[in-house]
């Protein structure tokens, strides 16, 4: 069977599956916006690295190109003065390079004659003729070379070439040699720490410029690139119109590289860096933020992990707030709903909703105590749970529990209810609790769809039989049924019966017996349906008592009543008191007094024309609220009756609690007139009544020896059928005339 568990763990399961949801949520929206901002900050630092290559590069290319040309000029001095010397000496002219060489920081310079020849500071002598720098210097190009290796094979060398003329003909070649490492330190700028380096290549890809390390007599080319990378890099540079920065990957490592036409030669200028440095900087952000979130993210789950505790926590204290009764910590009304919801077709089967209330509940408070009452509101629930342990109880309202019973039949039930009538027997016996009766009303879950409807039968069956000492259980039975399925008619009926006016406030008169005059009237409400059928009160006012619409009904009455006041003066008509029935809930509803003041101002009522009766059994409750008002209304020159006198059950402390102008003896004491016993209490009632000051109605009045009994003792004013039956408005009119002329 679900319960209570069963609605905390739908609600867990939900939260646990709203946690989730948001866990992924969070999780999607922050990696989403990590990705965001780690591309953000790529490419900013991209952009970065783009710019500081540029400017490596440029400030590289200014450097080189005014080096080589200064180089260029110095050499092309030398030529000139070789030239204007004419000295073509080779020796000689050595010589005189030497002190140059130095000088310049050349590695060594030197004459190659016409046959290729070469002839150095360095004092070699080496055939060049089938180098290309020496055919184009034949040929008048003066040129500086890419990387040759020496032909010692222990450098790498850059060439001048310059061509010395001699009568318009070349004559021989001047050359000056650079040292490739020396010439790398001509594009020595760096960036990103020295790691971003420069290289200068020629269009086919063939180094210019490089760093080399002679190492062990080995040479090594450092170099941070293959031949393809540099081919790769020159072919979109030189079609993106001589600049260009690419990525590429050597050795498993990944660079960035910016390239620039220079301006000698086919050469280029190519600046890289490895990405790694680069975005150095990234990483150690993308670090941050990921750790950043990798914290809010654990601090989330975390916090959300620690709300769930807590709302289970709290989600365990609420419910127990909620269906658990604290008194008896027992469960309650809400439980009971819940548990019902809870409860299949199958489950219903062959249940019964049993409600169980302790007769006189009140009267065991005042005379034991509360602490006995609270006493006896926990034994019950405990001795049904050890007599029925496969049954339901639940506190349902103040004094009244509800029990779910199964049982095959009617039968069953009332052995179930037997053994815990038999237990309370045994116990009061033995004096564990004080004395009681329980009463008991039944409902099959059969009978209504909703629980309310099943509860409230059983309630009334219960209320039906409530202080009958023979008879203490009471099933819901078709009467019931039918009962409530016309209540319910009424009910839903109630506004548009209002809209249309179809209640109507008939006139019952008060006659003065020993003079037979009218004394007086009861206002009484008439329900007058569209077919023109009268309903009742005793039918509807219970229903509308219990349903609130009550209120707005007594106010219809007042109004309808104040109305017809104003009407028979108006129409000259010897205007009788008139008395209006209050019910309980009207008397205690808030701001009544102030609306009755407000409609006898409005109809221009005098105040003594009217009293108000409230029955006595709405005494009983809330007494004090109830004196007030009558006080109030007393001030304002109404009176009050205590009507149904004899009905309810403290009578005499009603009217010893307030100061009633009336009273209205019932008719069940009229009805019995010529019982002996009945005779003493209404002649003492009326002696009573008479030595308050109180005036004395006798309702119900039917026969000549109750009026003939009445007038003797002292009772004169009578309300019946013997005098008149309640008359519709224009009836009641008809009559006063007709008694005043
Ligand atoms: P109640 O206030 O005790 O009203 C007297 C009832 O006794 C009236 O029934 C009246 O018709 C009836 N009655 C008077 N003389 C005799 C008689 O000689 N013999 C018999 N058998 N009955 C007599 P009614 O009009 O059916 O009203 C029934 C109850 O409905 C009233 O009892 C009152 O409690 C309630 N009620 C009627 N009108 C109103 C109203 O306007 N407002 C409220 N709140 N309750 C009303
Ligand atoms: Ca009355
Ligand atoms: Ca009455």
């Amino acid at each position: 069977m679900k319960n209570i568990e069963n609605f905390n763990k739908i609600h867990k399961k939900n939260l646990r599956v709203a946690i989730l949801f948001l866990c992924v949520a969070v999780s999607i929206i922050g990696l989403f916006l990590l990705y965001i901002h780690m591309n953000k900050i790529n490419n900013v630092i991209k952009e970065e690295a783009k710019i500081t290559l540029e400017a490596v590069s440029s400030q590289n290319i200014i450097n080189l190109k005014s080096n080589i040309s200064s180089k260029e000029d110095l050499l092309r001095e030398l030529v000139k003065n070789i030239e204007n010397n004419k000295n073509f000496d080779i020796e000689s002219i050595i010589k005189k390079l030497k002190s140059h060489s130095e000088v310049n920081g050349f590695y060594n310079m030197g004459i190659i004659d016409k046959s290729g020849m070469c002839y150095t500071t360095l004092d070699q002598k080496l055939d060049l003729s089938d180098h290309d720098y020496f055919i184009n210097g034949i040929n008048g190009i003066s040129q500086i070379t890419s990387g040759y290796i020496s032909e010692d094979g222990k450098e790498i060398l850059n060439i001048f070439t310059v061509p010395i003329y001699k009568e318009d003909k070349v004559e021989m070649i001047l050359t000056a040699t650079y040292k490739a490492s020396d010439f790398s330190k001509l594009i020595n700028i760096t960036s990103f720490k020295g790691k971003g380096k420069s290289v200068v290549v020629d269009s086919s890809g063939n180094l210019v410029s490089q760093v080399n390390n002679l190492n062990e007599n080995k040479l090594e080319v450092i170099q941070e690139f293959d031949t393809n990378n540099i081919l790769n890099i020159l072919k979109e540079c030189i079609d993106k119109s001589g600049k260009n920065i690419i990525s590429y990957e050597y050795k498993d490592e990944e660079y960035l590289a910016y390239c620039e036409k220079i301006g000698i030669n086919d050469w280029h200028l190519i600046s890289y860096a490895p990405k790694k440095e680069i975005y150095k900087n990234i990483s150690t952000i993308n670090k941050i933020a990921l750790s950043g979130y990798i914290i809010v993210y654990i601090s989330m789950i975390i916090f959300l992990f620690i709300f769930f505790m807590e709302y289970i926590k709290y989600q365990k204290r609420i419910s127990k707030i909620i269906f658990i009764d604290e008194l008896t910590n027992e469960k309650n009304s809400e439980y009971m709903k819940l548990y019902f919801k809870y409860m299949s077709k199958k489950d219903k089967l062959d249940k019964y909703i049993v409600v169980m209330d302790i007769d006189k509940f009140k009267n065991i408070n005042i005379m034991h105590g509360s602490d006995t009452g609270d006493k006896l509101l926990k034994y019950i629930p405990l001795i049904f749970k050890e007599l029925l342990p496969n049954d339901e109880i639940f506190k349902y309202q103040a004094d009244v529990f509800a029990c779910i019973i199964s049982g095959v039949s009617q039968e069953d039930i009332i052995n179930k209810i037997s053994k815990v009538q038999n237990r309370i027997r045994e116990d009061i016996e033995k004096k564990l609790i004080v004395s009681m009766n329980l009463s008991f009303g039944v409902c099959s879950l059969q009978e209504f769809e909703d629980l309310h409807s099943i509860y409230n039968n059983a309630l009334i069956s219960k209320n039906e039989i409530k202080g009958n000492v023979n008879k203490k259980v009471n099933f819901f039975n078709e009467d019931n049924k039918n009962k409530i399925i016309e209540n319910r008619k009424f009910e839903s009926k109630f506004i548009d019966s209002l809209k249309n006016n179809e209640f109507e406030v008939w006139y019952q008169p008060k006659y003065d017996m020993k003079t037979n005059e009218i004394c007086g009237a009861e206002a009484l409400i008439r329900w007058r349906e569209k077919d023109g059928q009268l309903i009742s009160p005793a039918k509807f006012i219970p229903v509308f008592e219990n349903s609130g619409q009550i209120l707005q009904l007594d106010e219809v009455v007042i109004e309808t009543t104040f109305k017809d006041i104003k009407e028979m003066d108006n129409l000259g008509l010897p205007v009788k008191p008139i008395s209006i029935n209050l019910s309980r809930m009207y008397v205690e509803h808030i701001g009544i007094v102030d609306k009755i003041r407000d409609l006898m101002k409005k109809y221009e009522v005098n105040p003594s024309y009217i009293s108000f009766e409230i029955t006595e059994s709405a005494l009983i409750k809330n007494n004090y609220l109830i004196n007030k008002i009558v006080l109030k209304l007393q001030e304002i020159g109404f009176q009050v009756d205590i009507d149904d006198y004899g009905v309810g059950s403290s009578t005499l402390n009603s009217i010893y609690s307030s100061n009633f102008d009336t009273l209205k003896l019932d008719k069940s004491f009229v009805d019995n007139i010529g019982d002996l016993k009945m005779d003493i209490i209404i002649k003492s009632t009326i002696n009573m009544a008479n030595e308050l000051g109180m005036k004395i109605v006798a309702e119900g009045v039917e026969n000549k020896n109750q009026v003939e009994f009445l007038i003797n003792n002292n009772c004169s004013i009578a309300q019946g059928y013997y005098y008149s039956k309640p008359l519709d408005k224009l009836s009641y009119f008809e009559l006063l005339k007709k008694k005043d002329s």
